[in-house]
């Protein structure tokens, strides 16, 4: 039996967009829920608590930036917080703000219909209740569909096996264990280090390599902390003004404005203080597809020669494609774990693997026996999570089969057709440092519906003209950087990682900072992109309709 409720507004999922559209549409005085498939907050910092799994942003600008008392009252204690500090943090904030009580937890949605007469959603989810809501807001997060590749023979596995992207919540003791890890991305690699450690023996098998950057990693101590809490206001400026709203310097030199022993001295200082450094304080051309960014993938593959003792072991690893076609990931000791003895590469790239057996996996021409297998394979990013949530918009267009193709939106934040729902992280938004982002896409979202309850309107829809003015732009920034060979690299910036899925691009490559400017002068220049529709206008088009 439903349970029909009514409310302002439905905020699906409970990561950082989720949580900070609940509470400004709170603030509001709209009557809000969030509904969450999962059983506490934290959205993906909840589902990946995989071995080694922490942030690869620095903590001091992943996290909130609105509330003075939430920066003052909250230590982090490491420079890349773990799994278990992030969920402490996010169960901080949750009490912090009182917000609880306004989430249903294991509660996943599975479709919502827009009535244009009401100019309603209809939310239905899989426990059966069905909320009415003016607003929807989906927070449903990019990284949040994990993909498992289409092995034949999983069932027959014998061994335990997990997914990073839903690792259960129950400890997983890999002691002795000979463990398979499948893939090198941003999880794997911060697997294969720390189950080393435990298990008896950790294959790794590496379909693409990657570009790992030494994270370095160190605790904050009281001095370090009081320091970053003085300079929050900075901090904040900073990274919404920075490419991918980071608190990281930009440097203004490319590579051609250094010697060559200068070029390697600026590589290395970033290597050196590590994190994402590498790819903003080096040369201010790396990110285009030219001898700036070769100089800078020879560098990395340069270290990984030195580290990796086995020189075969060693070039597969060293990546093919330029460095940042794929989002590089941050390691810790990632190359060096590979000179342990019980660590083994298996490149899989041109010998796939074919088959799960029930004592372990065959690839085409080999078979290997394991206990364990771990699949880090990845995401459906972006659009993935809308697959198989029946969300049905104006004429009861689909917005999966919207999506099919290339996604469409505006400014990543509206859909064409799917009047008063907002997407925070949604395709097409920027792709940048988490928090920052969605902060200001959830501040434009309560921006838009202030203007809307001001004004007496009650649906707004995104203009096609400025949606095909959006999709244009996101294709132009593309050009001449690295991202182009995103493809190459099997990258799920394009949707490359996913079997058959149509390659488009799926974020904003212009720089966060440009994004936050243009969603600002959309608020404040009174939505030129959107059509605002009030009751009275509503109104009379029935009347005309029936006259
Ligand atoms: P990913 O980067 O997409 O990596 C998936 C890995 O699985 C790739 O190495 C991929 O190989 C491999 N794979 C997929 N199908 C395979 C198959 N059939 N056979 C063999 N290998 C296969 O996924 P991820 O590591 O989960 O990271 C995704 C994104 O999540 C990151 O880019 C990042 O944005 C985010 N993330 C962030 C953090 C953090 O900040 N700490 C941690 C984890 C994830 P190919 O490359 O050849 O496809």
């Amino acid at each position: 039996m439903s349970d029909s409720i009514e409310f302002d507004a439905v905020v699906i999922g409970a990561g950082f967009g989720g949580l900070r559209a609940l509470h400004d549409l709170r603030k509001m005085g709209m009557s809000t829920v969030l509904v969450d498939a999962g059983e506490d907050v934290g959205g993906v910092w909840f589902w990946n608590r995989y071995p080694g799994a922490r942030t690869d942003s620095e903590a001091w600008y992943y996290c909130y930036s609105f509330s003075k008392e939430i920066l003052d009252k909250w230590n982090w204690s490491q420079r890349y917080p773990t799994q278990a500090e992030m969920a402490r943090y996010f169960e901080f904030v949750t009490d912090h703000l009182d917000l609880r009580k306004d989430i249903r937890f294991r509660t996943r949605v599975t479709g919502a219909t827009w009535d244009d007469v009401e100019n309603v959603w209809t939310v239905r989810t899989d426990n059966g209740n069905e909320f009415s809501c003016r607003y929807l807001v989906s927070a449903a997060g990019p990284l949040s569909k994990p993909y498992l590749p289409d092995f034949p023979g999983l069932d027959s596995f014998t061994g335990d096996w997990y997914q990073s992207g839903f690792w259960p919540t129950d400890e997983v003791d890999l002691s002795g264990k000979r463990v398979a890890v499948i893939g090198t991305g941003a999880s794997g690699v911060q697997i294969v280090p720390v189950v080393a450690h435990s298990a008896a023996q950790v294959t790794v098998f590496q379909r693409t390599s990657n570009y790992v950057l030494p994270a370095r990693n160190r605790p904050i101590d009281e001095a370090e902390r009081d320091a970053i809490k003085a300079d929050y206001d900075n901090i904040w400026t900073r990274a919404r003004q920075h490419f991918y709203a980071m608190d990281l310097p930009i440097c203004e030199n490319g590579a051609a404005d250094y010697s060559a022993a200068n070029q390697q001295r600026v590589l290395e200082r970033a290597w050196e203080i590590g994190g994402f450094r590498f790819l903003f304080d080096t040369f201010n051309d790396v990110w285009l597809d030219g001898p700036a960014n070769e100089i800078a993938s020879e560098f990395v593959r340069s270290k990984i020669r030195a580290i990796v003792k086995d020189p075969e072991t060693a070039e597969l690893l060293c990546p093919r494609y330029p460095l940042a076609a794929k989002r590089p990931p941050c390691g810790h000791s990632y190359y060096e774990a590979f000179n342990r003895a019980n660590v083994s590469l298996v490149d899989v790239s041109e010998n796939p693997i074919t088959e799960i057996l029930p004592g372990g996996l065959r690839t085409a021409t080999d078979e290997y026996e394991f206990d364990v297998i771990i699949f880090a394979t990845g995401f459906d990013a972006i659009t993935g999570p809308a697959e198989g949530v029946d969300i049905r918009g104006r004429d009861n267009r689909s917005l999966s089969e919207t999506w099919k193709t290339v996604p469409r939106t505006y400014l990543g934040l509206a859909v064409h057709g799917f009047p008063n729902f907002f997407t925070v992280a949604g395709p097409l938004g920027p792709f940048a440092n988490g928090p920052t982002m969605v902060e200001q896409q959830a501040e434009f979202v309560t921006a838009t519906i202030s203007f809307m309850q001001q004004n007496g309107y009650e649906a707004i829809d995104p203009n096609t003209d400025a949606v095909d003015a959006w999709v244009r732009h996101n294709e132009e920034v593309l050009e001449g950087t690295v991202l182009a060979n995103a493809a190459v690299a099997n990258s799920w910036f394009l949707g490359a990682n996913i079997p058959g899925k149509p390659r488009g691009i799926l974020a904003y490559f212009g720089g966060a900072g440009n994004y936050f400017d243009r969603i600002h002068e959309e608020t404040t220049s009174g939505f030129p992109g959107f059509t605002f529709s009030s009751p009275a206008e509503a109104a009379s088009e029935t009347l005309a309709a029936h006259s």
